[in-house]
């Protein structure tokens, strides 16, 4: 008799993973005492390893820095960020030795952090998808419904309900922090320890977003593509959807024979592109399985005690918003069931967890709605602006870390400042481009908008990365949420 093996649903299986590789970046951390230094010497070039140091200072041909006993993943990256390193001094408890014409300083990667590649094809493959799926989709879907009043309508929606989570997402960081103080919690030291550590980091940070600005009117402009392949090869997702809004509409408007053939040819494509994404997801778990593995791997896991009530009030938040707010305005708006929601959704927020990235989820948010039963006219116009303009939990962070660096410089901020981070950080997240880490640099941006000093990001980098997996689960969920509401809003309008 043959045994039928049971099968486990794809998103078990990820999540299974998701833990799996959690566990594997614990048991094998990269070391955060040892680095491997390569010098050049008459003889050919030799590598040494070094640990048990109490500090090591790095000195470049305009400056040293120093660093602290376990500090090795600060020292390399500082190293390969600044190229030209003259030498450096290794401070023992009871000697020191300087190391002249270095080539290489290097951490020391273990299993768990080896293995990331696995992952980063993982996001490439999705990433690789969502162009082609969102402008295949979305001229089909557009062409198909033939009616520019009901797009009109959803457009204005859409944006309409977006921003409305967005103030409610950052309104609900700013009360939590202002409530609970985080900023108070944090001793002189602490502080100190932090803002040393993290100081260089935080330097290139500041320096990225001087090239960032919002203006709302550039970027209403931007929109508009002056070269529509330009923008497709580029992927800028406002610009590709304008594009394919326009050819959809004017596909309704030309001799029905013609439009025909291009209706077909992108229906086509978006069926191939949708299959896709169900073939790369069978790599899912093992791209899962290498992403938290590595984050895990090379994750300071010292550096939550000092920052405890920060990460605390930021969860919560992102828990509030994610429980509570979405599941509102499904129910009342939406009249949705929520169960169902959130039992399909998972695999979305697994992805969005481990990729930290809302832009390679999307692939899996137009699956969702698929299955969720939303039309392709309205998911593949609702997701690709949701996961660009749509940034509810990066907002509500944004909102908790500016607070919490004024309370720990001591800086009393009044009403109009606490409602000048709110309107930036709405601003903010509709200009945070949909990829790893980018909250941070924005959040520079509205700290400098009301005079709290830029370097204080350094105090919450060191748990950034933690963070944002987290904050683009919330994204990537009220992007599917609102997506849902929209679409039962319209299934329950009468065609006149
Ligand atoms: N990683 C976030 C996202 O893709 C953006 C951010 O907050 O940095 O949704």
């Amino acid at each position: 008799m043959m045994l039928k093996r049971p099968k486990i649903l794809l998103h078990t299986q990820i999540m299974i993973a998701m833990v799996l590789g959690i566990v594997f970046g614990v048991i094998f951390p990269i070391s955060s005492t040892k680095i491997e230094v390569t010098v050049e010497k008459a003889t050919g070039n030799e590598t040494v390893i070094i640990n048990d140091w109490q500090e090591i200072t790095a000195f470049t041909a305009s400056e040293k820095v120093a660093f602290a006993s376990d500090e090795a993943s600060s020292i390399s990256s500082y190293c390969k960020k600044h190229g030209e390193i003259k030498s450096l001094e290794v401070q023992y408890p009871n000697s020191k030795v300087i190391y002249e014409n270095i080539i290489a300083v290097d951490r020391i990667e273990s299993i768990g952090s080896k293995i990331k590649p696995i992952g980063d094809l993982f996001i490439r493959l999705l990433c690789f998808l969502a162009v082609p799926l969102v402008l295949a989709t979305l001229i089909s879907g557009v062409a198909s419904l033939g009616d520019i009043r009901k797009l009109g309508r959803i457009g204005l929606r859409t944006i309409l309900i977006y921003i409305s989570t967005t103030t409610v997402a950052i309104t609900i960081g700013v009360v939590l922090a202002l409530s609970i103080e985080p900023g108070n919690k944090i001793s002189v030291s602490e502080k100190e320890d932090l803002v040393a550590q993290y100081q260089v980091a935080a330097m290139d940070k500041a320096k990225m977003s001087e090239n960032i600005d919002i203006d709302i009117i550039d970027f209403l402009i931007n929109i508009v593509p002056k070269n529509p392949m330009a923008a497709i090869a580029n992927g800028k997702m406002l610009q590709l959807i304008f594009f394919a809004l326009m050819l959809g509409i004017t596909l309704t408007l030309i001799d029905p024979e013609k439009a025909k053939i291009m209706v077909s040819f992108f229906d086509a494509l978006s069926e191939s592109m949708i299959k896709m994404v169900g073939i790369f997801m069978k790599l899912a778990p093992a791209g899962v399985f290498a992403l938290m593995s590595a984050t895990v791997a090379s994750f300071g896991f010292d550096i939550i005690v000092p920052l405890f009530w920060y990460m605390l009030v930021v969860i919560l938040g992102l828990s509030i918003q994610t429980v509570f707010v979405y599941p509102l305005i499904l129910k009342i708006i939406g009249r949705s069931s929520i169960r169902n929601f959130f039992k399909e959704i998972r695999e979305a927020q697994v992805v969005g967890f481990s990729t930290s990235s809302s832009a390679a989820t999307l692939p899996i948010s137009m699956k969702f709605a698929k299955k969720m039963g939303v039309n392709k006219d309205i998911s593949s116009f609702t997701l690709p602006l949701g996961a660009t303009i749509n940034m509810d939990g990066t907002a509500l962070y944004q909102g908790v870390a500016a607070i919490f660096i004024a309370q720990v410089y001591g800086i009393d901020l009044s009403l109009i400042q606490q409602l000048s981070i709110i309107f930036t950080a709405v601003l903010a997240s509709i200009g945070t481009a949909p990829v790893p880490g980018l909250g941070i640099i924005m959040l520079v941006m509205i700290l400098q908008s009301v005079g709290i000093p830029a370097e204080g990001i350094a105090l919450i980098l060191g748990v950034d990365r933690i963070l944002d997996m987290l904050r683009t689960v919330t994204n990537v969920t009220g992007d599917n949420a609102v997506t849902i509401t929209i679409s039962n809003l319209e299934k329950r309008i009468k065609p006149s």
